[in-house]
């Protein structure tokens, strides 16, 4: 099912996991889908890491297993910068050969060294797919807090709206941690003109290390809440994880009360943190 298609009628919950490196693990693969599918998600979203960590051809496998083995909607990720036109339209003719309709369509991150792509933006990506086949539902990201490499937010809110003006169908956000980072970011993001759903991005912590990869590659802001969670359990890896599930969930009952339009867990390939998180709001 179009994921568009599930805002229509309720506020939709969805994971995003990763293709295992090498080959995928079979049990411990199946292991892992067998809890996620327990929970009921709207949907899964696979990432893409072309050129990057190996894994770009395993997300079509996984998505392809995810979606027409365990029955729960997919959603791959697709990255341009990194591939030419020849290497996405090889991609998208497998997604549609195995029945994937939706794409979460990004740019990705620079690799250095590697030579400039046929796209530029995740907006030139977004038409393609949509020149391509139209059927596809397109997602794209947004940035509460600006997109790192973005000088102003009034740039980035124009990209954004532009990525709607491609096709998108609707939005992911990058993790934050404050909700009215979220909050001030829909406002403008409205104002500008976008009316297409969008999902705000969950990412419980789980560790300093964790933390600091993540911001330090996408410039998401730390609350002090935060930094004294990672402080005082800095010992105590059970209760760190317990005290950020319960966080993250926290920032998410919060999220739905004052109207999200859906939840996208960053529960990466850990089903149980995505349980814990959804039977402490009550989903
Ligand atoms: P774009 O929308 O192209 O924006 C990138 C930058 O360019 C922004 O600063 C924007 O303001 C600017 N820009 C856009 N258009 C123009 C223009 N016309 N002129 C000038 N500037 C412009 N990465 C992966 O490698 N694999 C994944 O699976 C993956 N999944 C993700 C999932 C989510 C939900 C999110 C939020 C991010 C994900 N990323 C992933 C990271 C993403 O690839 C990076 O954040 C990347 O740096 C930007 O991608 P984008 O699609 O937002 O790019």
């Amino acid at each position: 099912m179009r994921i568009a298609d599930k805002f229509k009628d309720h506020i939709p919950v969805s994971f995003e996991i990763f293709p295992p490196k090498g080959e995928l693990g079979v049990d411990t693969l199946r292991s892992i889908l067998d809890e996620f599918k327990a929970l009921e998600p709207d949907y899964i979203s696979v990432t893409y890491s072309a050129g990057g960590s190996g894994n770009s051809e395993k997300t079509v496998e996984l998505v392809n297993i995810i979606e027409n083995e365990y029955g729960i909607d997919a959603s791959a990720h697709l990255t341009c910068i990194n591939s030419n036109i020849g290497e996405v339209r090889s991609v998208l003719e497998q997604l549609k050969a195995d029945g994937i309709e939706n794409i979460l369509a990004l740019r990705g991150d620079r690799i250095d060294g590697k030579s400039p792509s046929d796209f530029h933006y995740a907006s030139e990506l977004i038409s393609y797919i949509k020149k391509e086949n139209d059927k596809f539902c397109i997602g794209a990201a947004c940035y509460p807090e600006g997109h790192i490499e973005c000088d102003s937010f009034s740039d980035d809110i124009r990209h954004l709206k532009e990525k709607q003006d491609a096709g998108a169908d609707f939005l992911v956000t990058q993790l934050f941690f404050e909700n009215e980072l979220f909050y001030t970011f829909r406002e403008k993001a409205v104002a500008a003109g976008i009316n297409i759903p969008i999902e705000a991005g969950i990412m419980p912590i789980l560790g300093k290390t964790q933390v600091s990869k993540m911001i330090f590659k996408c410039g998401a802001s730390l609350p002090s809440a935060i930094i004294r969670i990672l402080n005082k359990y800095e010992n105590d890896p059970d209760s760190l994880k317990k005290a950020g599930i319960e966080y993250a969930a926290e920032q998410i009952s919060e999220l739905l009360s004052n109207g999200a339009d859906g939840i996208h867990i960053y529960s990466m390939n850990r089903p149980e943190i995505a349980r814990d998180i959804l039977k402490i709001i009550g989903e």
